[in-house]
């Protein structure tokens, strides 16, 4: 048994017995890991305010191998995130960053790339301010997908390698590109609008601030959000849709249907 200390994002939390509780976070330096935090619930804890999906902490533990579960030494705050916790699209946009590394990578799986691109995330969400942060979340997707190893290509043609321009072409999930519109009027695909292959090639270079600029228009977001659906449908086991995302959407279809008045603040920008 090693003691093991690094930096990691609190992924998801649950409640064992009466007093202690179960993390799971992603770490800088190892990976996905599943602690408990023993008596982590009494008004005297040590590790209050890191218990908490979206927060960023330091761990210190006491690493088995042959253990499923480690046992939590020591924790401290570095940064909880505290903005989104009155912003709903920016808190349900960070809880959809953590699902989809909470299912989508193995525990063994380590990736310094990954853990950053995770928490330079949740900071933009969380400084977002009036800007549209789901441009944030599809610069995380759209790297994630790379990091995982899947280069996407949005510019040309999978097939003849021609420039795609303001044409698009027609969107193939499981090959992660894309067809022009003379190779894939024959294959088919999902129909995809040069504007919106236009963001998702700057958003692969974007700093991460810069993506919450992003003016799309209804279609062009219909398109991206259906994209990355359809791609982790295939490449990743487990994964029909994001439970978080399907929140948001079913809450914006509410919202245009009228339900709640148009001064109301949990209107959707
Ligand atoms: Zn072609």
């Amino acid at each position: 048994m090693v003691i093991l200390k690094t930096e990691a994002v609190v992924l998801k939390a649950w409640n064992l017995g009466e007093t202690s509780r179960i993390l799971s976070v992603y770490s800088r330096d190892h990976g996905k890991v599943k602690l408990v935090a023993k008596g982590g619930r009494t008004l005297k804890s040590k590790f209050r305010g890191c218990l908490e999906p979206l927060s960023r902490i330091t761990i210190e533990y006491y690493d088995k191998r042959t253990r499923d579960l480690q046992l939590l030494g020591r924790s401290d705050l570095l940064d909880p995130h505290m903005k989104l916790i009155g912003d709903m699209r920016g808190t349900v946009l960070g809880l959809a960053a953590l699902e989809l590394i909470y299912r989508a990578v193995a525990g063994e799986e380590r990736s310094v790339e990954i853990y950053d691109l995770l928490s330079e995330t949740l900071s933009a969400l969380n400084g977002a301010g009036g800007g549209f942060a789901e441009g944030i979340f599809w610069r995380f997707e759209t790297r994630f997908i790379s990091l995982m190893g899947y280069q996407p290509t949005w510019d040309n043609c999978l097939s003849c390698g021609s420039s795609l321009g303001k044409e698009g072409g027609f969107f193939q999930a499981s090959s992660g590109g894309l067809l022009c519109a003379s190779c894939g009027v024959s294959r088919g695909g999902l129909v995809v609008a040069g504007g919106t292959l236009d963001i998702l090639y700057w958003l692969q270079g974007a700093p991460v601030f810069e993506a919450a600029k992003l003016e799309p228009t209804d279609g062009e977001k219909a398109e991206i959000r259906k994209m990355f659906d359809l791609y982790f449908k295939v490449h990743i086991e487990h994964i029909q849709g994001l439970e978080s995302l399907k929140f948001l959407y079913g809450m914006e279809s509410t919202n245009r249907q009228g339900i709640f008045p148009a001064s109301s603040n949990t209107e959707i920008h």
